[in-house]
């Protein structure tokens, strides 16, 4: 393999939302300091936001609400099993945060008072600005451009170089060539979304889901092989959002007067109705599929939902309900389940990161999906992007450099290519990657037990190994998807093993277990899971939350 050597000040792995943010706030921080960027796709329209957002979900507005509230009402969602200070951080920040996307040409619509949309998509507060900028990933890539960051497109981080303890840059596969890029760096920020391709979709199809298809654990996975701790992955998430395209809708249209209703018609719960409710209370009880109907709304209403959500957001979705004949004004939109997966942004799941985005590895910082920030969506990537950045910066100011000899993890890679590619596997890589994530909906998928569980462990290491002895590799794409599939299973054996541990049901359906069907007040704590002695010896414990902003006399749960 063609192998080629770079060397930067800090190396960001991810150019979605919360890697693009680092590399400005870096740049901003210092014009000296070198900037690279690894990312899987094209940069200009990758990540969770391709294009635009429609909302930033956590902004303390003065006047509407406190970091303190934020806390409270995230205690509240979490069940308690939540590190306050990083969200307190983030949400102390927000505001600042949104004035700054502002004063970058970033529109946040406000009434004639002046008086910005502020909805609520927690169970308690509101805490969501209504956004309508098309165009914020462009808004990023051009600040990040004119400062002159280093950007290495289509290439995905394999390994983390890790010297006598310190991450020291990271090995990248450029998966159009197939060529090698050893990037030694004084620091990483690891920004590389969660586990979006986990569970197959309902729909079918293995790029279908609801997160960004190009996350696949990277992030969680060179975290684990580094040595770095992570929590939260027992929460498997999964949300009821529209059928077949898995997009969001709900908050958009229940909070401007839009009904929610079960199959045989009856009202589902108020503008905060929960997955838990959806799921628990109508669709397992075969009361689905859920509806929602805005045929009652005046017809200014039913486009001002249209206009968010033909322009910013999901703009596919104008092509999706004219093809399949829905008209709001007429017709009900059909929710249904979308498919299991791992996420900090909307979940809980990620690199113990600590309130300046520093994971327990030095030189490693974690922001947005990959890190556990609880449920902190954009505004977490952006803010610990930032906060990644400033540690990041103060941290490599004593360091002249950071070098670690890459033959051995070079040594690594071309060995699994060669393997690959001399035994000349029978199945696709596809096919193979529709089996592993079978499997994980047919074992992970709530309600959990503990059979089910230690079955998924011991299939998902059978698939790891099957993996480079049956799957046919004819072109580099074949060779990066198989790494993609190695770490979506690695994710895969780190949350059946965080669920096994969490003897108990949290979290209504995400962490529901079969055998343990109660809320057990002893695992109010994190599930912290971390490499052992190899890479199959995952080891987990629980730990206290930090709860440092209620002690302090913040509201209490
Ligand atoms: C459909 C949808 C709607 C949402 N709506 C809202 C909303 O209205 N308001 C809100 O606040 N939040 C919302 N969110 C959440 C928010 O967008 C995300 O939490 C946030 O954008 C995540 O940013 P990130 O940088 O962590 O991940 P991403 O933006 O997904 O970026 C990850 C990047 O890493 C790259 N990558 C992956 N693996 C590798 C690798 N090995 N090497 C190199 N690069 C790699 C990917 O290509 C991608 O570009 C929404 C999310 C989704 C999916």
């Amino acid at each position: 393999m063609k192998v080629s050597y770079m060397e930067t000040d800090v190396l960001i792995i991810g150019g979605g939302s919360a890697g693009s943010m680092a590399a400005i706030r870096l740049k901003e921080l210092n014009r000296d300091q070198k900037v690279t960027i690894f990312e899987k796709a094209n940069i200009k329209f990758s990540g969770s936001i391709p294009r635009g957002m429609d909302a930033l979900n956590i902004v303390t507005v003065p006047g509407i609400n406190t970091a303190e509230d934020y806390i409270e009402a995230q205690n509240i969602a979490c069940e308690g099993v939540l590190d306050e200070a990083p969200s307190y951080v983030m949400a102390k920040r927000s505001w600042e945060l949104m004035k700054e996307l502002q004063s970058w040409g970033v529109f946040f619509p406000t009434d004639k008072a002046g008086n910005y949309e502020v909805l609520k998509t927690t169970p308690k507060g509101r805490f969501t600005v209504t956004m309508r900028e098309p165009n914020l990933k462009t808004i990023l890539h051009d600040r990040f451009t004119k400062l002159g960051c280093t950007v290495v497109n289509h290439t995905m981080a394999l390994q983390l170089l890790v010297d006598n303890g310190h991450v020291a840059g990271a090995v990248g596969f450029n998966i159009r060539t197939g060529e090698l890029i050893v990037c030694h760096a004084k620091a990483v920020i690891l920004s590389a979304g969660g586990t979006a391709r986990f569970g197959l979709p309902e729909n079918g199809y293995l790029y279908g889901n609801y997160d960004c298809p190009a996350n696949t654990g990277d992030a969680y996975s060179l975290a684990y092989r580094a040595g770095a701790e992570l929590t939260g992955l027992e929460y498997t998430l999964r949300y009821y959002i529209v059928k077949d395209i898995n997009c969001p809708l709900l908050y958009i249209t229940l909070t401007r007067g839009a009904k929610l209703l079960n199959a045989i018609g009856e009202e589902v719960g108020g503008d905060h109705p929960g997955i838990k409710n959806m799921f628990d209370e109508h669709y397992d009880k075969g009361l689905g599929y859920l509806r929602i109907r805005m045929s009652h709304l005046p017809v200014e209403k039913i486009e001002a939902v249209e206009d968010i959500l033909f322009s910013t957001e999901k703009p596919v979705l104008q092509r999706y309900f004219e093809g399949k004949g829905v008209n709001f004004r007429n017709r009900d939109i059909e929710l249904g389940p979308t498919d299991m997966y791992l996420c900090g942004g909307h979940g809980i799941t990620g690199v113990v990161v600590d309130t300046g985005a520093a994971s327990t590895v030095p030189g490693l910082y974690a922001a947005g999906d990959s890190a556990n920030v609880n449920r902190g969506h954009l505004t977490g990537a952006f803010v610990f992007g930032q906060l990644a950045a400033e540690s990041a910066t103060e941290y490599i100011k004593g360091i002249s450099s950071r070098q670690c000899d890459p033959a051995p993890y070079i040594a690594e890679i071309t060995e699994k290519c060669q393997v690959m590619e001399e035994n000349q596997g029978f199945v696709s890589i596809e096919e193979f990657e529709y089996k592993t994530r079978r499997t994980i909906t047919d074992y992970l998928t709530p309600p959990k037990n503990e059979y089910k569980l230690s079955r998924a462990v011991e299939i998902m290491r059978e698939m790891k190994k099957a993996l480079p002895r049956h799957v046919k590799v004819s072109r580099t794409h074949d060779l990066w998807k198989a790494f993609e599939v190695e770490n979506i299973i690695d994710c895969a054996i780190l949350s059946a093993t965080a669920s096994m541990e969490r003897k108990e049901s949290r979290w209504g359906y995400w962490h529901h277990r079969a055998d343990y069907p109660k809320t057990d007040p002893a695992y109010t704590k994190l599930l912290i899971v971390k490499r052992g002695s190899c890479d199959d010896d995952v080891t987990t414990r629980l730990r206290e939350p930090d709860k440092s902003i209620s002690l302090k006399g913040g509201n209490q749960q």
